[in-house]
């Protein structure tokens, strides 16, 4: 911890909304110091995921997630190859398997175009076939514009320009306690972190990730009526002994909550299956158990039939910071700024999950338009 009193903007965590967030804030002309508990960058969720640049195609129209993620994933294509990141726009297929799933195609599209994504194209079986000859489909829906990034070579780009721009990082900065009011009249708030160092600052930015909720709790002078309660959904992953069967991501058409069991490849062109859905109770509970690996067969077979048992092997698993119950819809990225709480200078990030890769960069302009 540096031996710092006052700063413009303090960001909590450095997972990569939380890199982009200090990037923005220092281009921005703010001086930014990012606190992160961990020794290293991106070892929360950021470094737990799937790694694909989302198109945007299922959320709700209008809602912060289909909006940041459309947006997101243009600034991420272009960020990418302006800094060298590696990423690789592989395409994805939604494959239909039964009659009743070729009919949900066109709703698919039509809520892919109310979010702004107007490049998927309608495949009957053959065509499909053609690119993918390993798939069983009746039907599918290929999105150009789906691909995947490495997010660690993300993390870091992000962090680089941070610096460059004058942002510092600080690891091993667990905050522990937060007052929004008791600073000086220029910087109001008041940061601790676990050492007992004290920083004051005008803005500070909550992107701790699984520990928001917990974190916002925890500052003195926010409404706690306005907080979501945090609930925690495990992704396990199996991976493919082998090479992959396809060069693009496959995905079912979702029936119930969640994509269905999807195949992602990673830039080495390796497979994997997942993430499946697993309500916990405690974020730290990591474990692959690969009995779940069970239940991927059937789910797999239905588009590749050519599925050997025994083929999958437990992989990883990443930890969604859930702000609605099991039994809720999935509930909405949560930007709570000035306006919804009433704070001067701070923006709590809750519930970042899945698309929030794709979005980071488009969440940090958010933040910074929400300070502004
Ligand atoms: C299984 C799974 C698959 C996913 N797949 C995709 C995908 O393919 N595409 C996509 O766009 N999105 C995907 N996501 C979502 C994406 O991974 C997350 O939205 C994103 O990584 C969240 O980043 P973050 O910076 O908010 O959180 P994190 O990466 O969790 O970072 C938070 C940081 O805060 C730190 N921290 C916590 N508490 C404190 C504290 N008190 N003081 C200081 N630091 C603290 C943590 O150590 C951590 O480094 C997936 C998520 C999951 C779980």
């Amino acid at each position: 911890m540096l031996p710092m009193e006052q700063v413009d903007a303090v960001v909590i965590g450095a997972g990569v909304v939380g890199l982009a967030v200090g990037r923005a804030l220092a281009l921005s002309g703010r001086e930014v110091l990012v606190l992160e508990s961990e020794n290293a960058i991106g070892t929360g969720t950021s470094s737990r995921n799937s790694e694909v640049i989302h198109a945007g195609i299922y959320y709700p129209a209008g809602s912060l997630k289909a909006r940041l993620c459309v947006k997101g994933k243009g600034l991420l294509y272009a960020y990418c190859a302006e800094r060298g990141v590696a990423h690789r726009r592989l395409g994805k297929l939604i494959v239909a398997t039964s009659p009743e799933q070729v009919l949900a195609l066109d709703g698919i599209m039509a809520k892919a175009a109310a979010n702004g994504v107007h490049d998927l194209q309608k495949l009957s079986a053959s065509q499909a076939k053609a690119l993918e000859p390993a798939l069983a489909c009746e039907a599918a829906l290929l999105s150009p514009s789906t691909g995947v990034v490495d997010s660690h070579g993300l993390m870091l780009a992000l962090q680089g320009d941070m610096e460059n721009a004058g942002g510092l990082l600080a690891l091993v900065s667990p905050v522990q306690h937060i007052s929004l009011r008791q600073g000086s009249a220029t910087h109001p708030i008041v940061v601790q972190t676990q050492d007992g160092t004290e920083l004051a600052c005008k803005a500070l930015v909550n992107a701790a990730g699984l520990s928001a909720v917990a974190l916002a709790r925890r500052m003195d002078g926010l409404d706690p009526s306005l907080l979501p309660q945090a609930h925690y959904a495990k992704g396990n992953y199996f991976t493919l002994a082998g090479k992959a069967p396809f060069s693009r991501l496959i995905y079912p058409v979702p029936e119930k909550a969640g994509l269905g069991v999807h195949l992602t490849l990673d830039l080495g062109g390796q497979a994997k299956f997942g993430p499946d859905v697993q309500w916990v109770e405690d974020p730290a509970d990591l474990q692959v158990d690969a009995r779940r690996g069970d239940a991927f067969y059937a789910e797999v077979r239905k588009y590749w039939p050519g599925l050997q048992q025994g083929a999958l092997q437990a992989g990883y698993a990443g930890m969604r910071p859930k702000i609605n119950a099991p039994h809720e819809a999935a509930a909405d990225f949560m930007v709570q700024g000035p306006a919804e709480h009433g704070v001067p200078g701070l923006v709590n990030l809750l519930g970042i999950e899945s698309p929030g890769l794709t979005s980071s960069l488009a969440m940090a302009d958010e933040v910074c338009a929400r300070l502004a």
